[in-house]
């Protein structure tokens, strides 16, 4: 039985078939896939941002195309997107180099604070133990 739905995108009724919008915004969304597409493939080298200004397709189109691998076969097209934490242009995982980097120091020296405290006396007895202070 299909359903009678309110399209997420224009808010009009139309019959669920499948598809999660109406089925004049899912043409629209097909052929703004395809504008993207064409874009991404005469553009090695682009970000999200320049997609989006480029071509006027939803943000949120390119996105959900990024995250489908749908840019994978582009022609070796290289996708840029903003790191969720400074905002710099990254190709792959949800922060740039020098935030991962950074998170990874915050972790590391969290460990190290922690080993370091556990530590302390027993490294201090065998650093004195080595040394003559009777001079
Ligand atoms: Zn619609
Ligand atoms: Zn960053």
């Amino acid at each position: 039985m299909n359903k009678l739905k309110n399209c997420p995108e224009c808010g009009k009724l139309y019959v669920e078939v499948g598809q999660k919008m109406c089925p004049a915004c899912y043409d629209l969304e097909l052929e703004q896939e395809q504008v993207v597409h064409t874009y991404v493939r005469d553009h090695d080298k682009c970000s999200i941002k320049q997609i989006v200004e480029e071509t006027g397709v939803k943000e949120k189109i390119v996105l959900r195309m990024l995250k489908n691998g749908r840019f994978i076969n582009a022609g070796g097209a290289v996708i840029t997107y903003p790191c969720e934490k400074c905002g710099a242009e990254i190709l792959t995982g949800r922060f740039c180099d020098k935030c991962s980097q950074d998170l990874l120091d915050q972790a590391a020296k969290l460990d190290a604070k922690k080993k370091a405290t556990a530590k302390v006396d027993r490294s201090h007895t065998m650093y004195n133990a080595g040394r003559d202070f009777s001079s």
